[in-house]
C-alpha cells in the first residue's frame, strides 16, 4: 500500500457517548454536526444511510430495518453506547420531499414525529437498556419530539397510550 494521505487520528478504545442515526444528505450535515458537539457528543457511532429513522419506522423491506437494527447492536456491544439519537429531516427524499406533503411543513412535521416515535420505540424494545432521543431536523434548526420522554428511560409496555399524547 501507498500512503497518500498523513493524518494523526485517535488510536486508544473509546465509549461512545452516542450512536446517532441520521440522512445522509449533506443538507443537513453541518447543522448535525454542530448539534452533537453543542450536545457535547465527541465520539459517536454515525450511522448515516438515506432516510435516517425511516429505515426502522418505515423501511422499504426487512432487510433495511434488520441491518440498521444491527448497527445499532454493534454499537452498544463494542463501544458501550447508551444513548440513541434518531433522526429524519424536512424534505427528506426517501419520503418524496416536502412535495409529497403538498408544501405543507406542518402536515410533514406531524408525519415526522410519529415516525420519529416508532423508529425509537422500535429502538427500545429491542434494547432495553438504551436511551432513545428523536430529532426532526429543518431546515432552520433542530426540533425535539415532544411525548417521547418514555423512550428515555425505556420503560416497558404502555407505549401506545403515550404515542398519543404528542403535540
Ligand atoms: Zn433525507
Amino acid at each position: 500500500m501507498r500512503k497518500v494521505f498523513h493524518f494523526d487520528s485517535p488510536a486508544d478504545p473509546y465509549i461512545a457517548d452516542a450512536a446517532v442515526l441520521c440522512c445522509f444528505d449533506h443538507r443537513i450535515s453541518t447543522a448535525v454536526r454542530k448539534f452533537l458537539k453543542k450536545q457535547g457528543i465527541e465520539r459517536a457511532d454515525m450511522i448515516v444511510v438515506a432516510g435516517g429513522a425511516k429505515t426502522l419506522a418505515s423501511p422499504r423491506n426487512d432487510f433495511e430495518q434488520d441491518f440498521i437494527l444491527e448497527q445499532v447492536r454493534m454499537s452498544i456491544r463494542l463501544h458501550q453506547t447508551k444513548r440513541v439519537m434518531v433522526m429524519s429531516h424536512s424534505d427528506c427524499a426517501t419520503y418524496g420531499g416536502l412535495a409529497h406533503f403538498k408544501g405543507d411543513c406542518e402536515a410533514e412535521a406531524d408525519h415526522h414525529r410519529s415516525e420519529l416515535l416508532r423508529a425509537g420505540e422500535l429502538l427500545t424494545s429491542n434494547f432495553p437498556n438504551i436511551s432513545v432521543e428523536p430529532y426532526f431536523v429543518k431546515f432552520d434548526g433542530i426540533w425535539e419530539v415532544k411525548g417521547a420522554q418514555h423512550l428515555l428511560s425505556a420503560p416497558q409496555g404502555k407505549l401506545a397510550d403515550s404515542t398519543r399524547q404528542i403535540a
